[in-house]
């Protein structure tokens, strides 16, 4: 840090202090590393499916809002209050997975995953067709497992017309469709990057996805066991209530998404920037009004199942919304913490402009990150479902620093929290306006 920088951060930390009660932005920033610590642990295994992760999670979730003297929002399977609002979903959940090449044994998580599309199935020695880019299916393959790249080959990718022709096949959907029909034994996809995923249907065969950097040149036979399939699964979202001093009746949500991608054979998707970060931030917020009681009554939410399709907070919306939606003058979704070296996005700024630019003067006014950046709503993150239900919301996320998503490297190491305090004042203050 240099002179310069150290001089402006002291001007900031003074700011803040004064904003904030005279909690540091030293403590806060502890706080936040504590709290980020036990959500990406081994024994939250990632926040999924298998080891009660996700039940671990929204205990621990609940549990901090008890402290926190804040009302349990929801009910249980009886009918009596409680912090967790139970659902269930259907995913395709994989159980165990390991894959050996040349007697070799591959690393999950690092060498390769299991495709969201991916059966279950045992496979011995069973021999590879390299079929390179996978866009024209083989009959010969048929019993045999058929490897391919995704994307396309880069003398079609850098014709824009060939591109075009060929941009309904290029998916990894359409490639394992087309494959299929040949009956092959097992597909593998090659790629750049693994980037881990939930689906909710399950292939009749085993998919698995390859680090192509740390394979071998050739691959010609392979051994492989993966439990998988589609499977109904019992979760919850997590909610608290702060009533308003003056309005009561008018709400708004705070919300972020605690669930990730879990855990298989020693892989753990920790997923500190996805969406530890985030939850880390609305325990934080949470805490803030607990002690600063505002106008309006607050909701904050963790929603469960983002990551399988935002099941959670489609399951709030549509099904049961703990506050009538008509009442809710704002949801601000938390989602991707973990930076902020190049601002913040605010997905639904370009649908709520007056509330966009409120945001962009008041940064301008705090000097909390470089810049404000807005997009229309997408189904992205929690706030989509509110946004089509006429609730305005938007969600935030950082930008900037380490690029892991969806992947065994988002982890609380490789987290920076580099404008932690800024974005989290920020908000606040922003909030505070309504
Ligand atoms: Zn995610």
């Amino acid at each position: 840090m240099n002179r310069f920088i150290l001089f402006s951060a002291c001007i900031f930390l003074f700011s803040c202090m004064s904003a904030q009660t005279l909690e540091s932005p030293d403590s806060l920033l502890r706080k936040a590393r504590k709290e980020l610590a036990v959500l990406t642990s081994q024994e939250f295994a990632g926040r999924g499916y298998l080891n009660g992760g996700h039940k671990k999670a929204a205990d621990y979730l609940a549990k901090r809002f008890n402290q926190m003297g804040l009302q349990a929002a929801a009910y249980d399977g009886l009918g009596r209050r409680s912090y967790l609002q139970p659902f269930e979903m259907q995913i395709n959940l994989v159980r165990e997975a390991s894959v050996e090449l040349s007697g070799k044994k591959l690393e999950a998580g690092r060498d390769f995953i299991i495709s969201r599309f991916s059966g279950g199935g045992q496979l011995t020695d069973v021999k590879v067709v390299d079929c390179k880019y996978g866009l024209e299916a083989r009959p010969s393959i048929e019993g045999k497992v058929v490897m391919f790249r995704e994307g396309l080959p880069e003398k079609i990718s850098k014709d824009a017309e060939k591109k075009k022709a060929y941009a309904e096949r290029s998916s990894d959907l359409s490639k394992i469709q087309a494959m299929m029909g040949y009956r092959p034994a097992g597909i593998i996809i090659l790629r750049s990057k693994l980037t881990a995923a939930f689906g909710g249907e399950a292939a009749p065969i085993p998919i698995i996805e390859l680090q192509e950097d740390n394979m071998p040149s050739k691959i010609k036979k392979i051994t492989l066991k993966i439990e998988a399939g589609v499977t109904t699964i019992g979760t919850q979202n997590v909610a608290a209530m702060l009533r308003g001093s003056e309005k009561p009746d008018s709400f708004i949500i705070v919300s972020a998404h605690y669930d990730h991608l879990g855990t298989y054979s020693g892989a753990y998707f920790t997923g500190a920037n996805d969406n530890a970060s985030g939850t880390v931030m609305l325990l934080s917020m949470a805490e803030y009004f607990s002690k600063h009681k505002p106008k309006f009554s607050m909701l904050f939410i963790g929603f469960g199942a983002e990551e399988c399709g935002l099941k959670g907070s489609q399951y709030y919306v549509e099904k049961d919304p703990l506050v009538e939606l008509r009442k809710t003058k704002f949801v601000l979704n938390l989602d991707l913490m973990g930076n902020g070296v190049d601002g913040i996005m605010a997905v639904c700024g370009k649908d709520y402009p007056v509330l966009y630019e409120r945001l962009v003067a008041l940064n301008e006014e705090l000097k909390a990150v470089p810049s404000v950046k807005a997009r229309p709503n997408a189904p992205n993150s929690d706030h989509y479902f509110f946004v089509l239900k006429g609730v305005p919301a938007f969600f935030i996320f950082t930008m900037g620093g380490p690029k892991h998503y969806h992947d065994i490297y988002d982890n609380a190491e490789n987290l920076q929290f580099s404008k932690y305090v800024e974005v989290r004042e920020l908000l606040i203050r922003f909030l505070e306006a309504f």
